[in-house]
C-alpha cells in the first residue's frame, strides 16, 4: 500500500504543477499587457514637455510665416509708393506700411519670447530623453525575464503531461479512480500530507488513534472532514 501511496503522491504532484502551469499561461500574457500598459502611460507621461516643445515650434513656425508674408507686402506697397501720383493715397500707403512695421514688430517680440521658452524646455526634453531611455531598458529587461517564464511554460508542460501518463497507467485503477474523485471535490487536492495531527488540506485536527494509525498503518486513511487521501510528512525532516 505504501508503494501505491508514493505514485499517488507523484500523481499529484504532477497535477498540482500542471494546474500552475495553466494558471501561468493565462496570468504570464495578463502581467505582460499590464507591464505595457504602466510603461505606455509612464512615457505619456515623461514626454509632456516634449509635447509642449513641438507645440511652441508650430507656433513659431507660424510667426515666422506671418512675418514672411508681411514683408513681402510691404516690398509691394514700396513698389507701388513709386508710381502713386496724388498725396492722399501716397500718405495712406506710408500709414499702411507703418502699421504692417509694428505687427511684424509685435510678432518678432513674440518669436523671440518662444524661442527663450523653447531653449528651457529643451534642456528638459533632454533629460528626459535620457531618464525615458533608463527606464525603457529596465522594463525590457523585466518584461523579457516574465517572456521567457512564459515561453517555458509550453515545453515543462509537456513533459508534466507525459510524467502524469506514465505514473497514470501504473496506479490501480479503483485507487485512480478514489483519487480523481476526491481531487474534483477538494480544488484540485486528492493527496495530502499530515503534520502534528492537522490536515494540510482543510487544517481539521485529526483524532489521536486515526493519526497513530496513519503514522503505522499501511491502509489507505482518509481525512475525516475533507476526504483527501493522507499521508505522513515530518516537516520538520523535510524542511
Ligand atoms: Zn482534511
Amino acid at each position: 500500500m505504501k508503494e501505491k501511496l508514493l505514485l499517488l503522491i507523484s500523481l499529484q504532484e504532477c497535477d498540482t504543477q500542471l494546474v500552475k502551469l495553466s494558471s501561468k499561461k493565462i496570468k504570464l500574457p495578463e502581467k505582460i499587457s499590464k507591464m505595457e500598459e504602466d510603461f505606455r502611460l509612464y512615457q505619456e507621461n515623461v514626454e509632456q514637455n516634449k509635447r509642449k516643445y513641438d507645440e511652441l515650434k508650430v507656433r513659431r513656425a507660424e510667426c515666422e510665416t506671418k512675418v514672411k508674408k508681411l514683408n513681402e507686402g510691404m516690398i509691394k506697397t514700396k513698389e507701388r509708393l513709386l508710381e502713386v501720383k496724388n498725396n492722399k493715397e501716397y500718405q495712406a500707403m506710408l500709414k499702411e506700411n507703418e502699421t504692417a512695421e509694428k505687427t511684424r514688430g509685435d510678432i518678432e517680440t513674440q518669436i523671440i519670447a518662444l524661442m527663450e521658452e523653447m531653449d528651457k524646455l529643451s534642456v528638459l526634453v533632454k533629460n528626459d530623453e535620457e531618464t525615458l531611455k533608463q527606464a525603457g531598458i529596465k522594463h525590457e529587461e523585466e518584461k523579457k525575464i516574465i517572456e521567457d517564464d512564459l515561453s517555458a511554460v509550453d515545453a515543462d508542460t509537456v513533459n508534466w503531461a507525459s510524467k502524469r501518463d506514465g505514473l497514470q497507467k501504473t496506479v490501480p485503477a479503483d485507487l485512480l479512480a478514489q483519487y480523481e474523485r476526491v481531487k474534483k471535490r477538494n480544488n484540485g487536492v486528492g493527496v495530502i500530507s499530515v503534520w502534528k495531527a492537522v490536515c494540510n488540506g482543510c487544517q481539521m485536527k485529526i483524532p489521536p488513534q486515526l493519526y497513530n494509525e496513519l503514522q503505522r498503518s499501511n491502509d489507505l486513511l482518509s481525512c475525516p472532514n475533507c476526504n483527501r487521501i493522507m499521508y505522513f510528512q515530518n516537516q520538520e525532516k523535510s524542511a
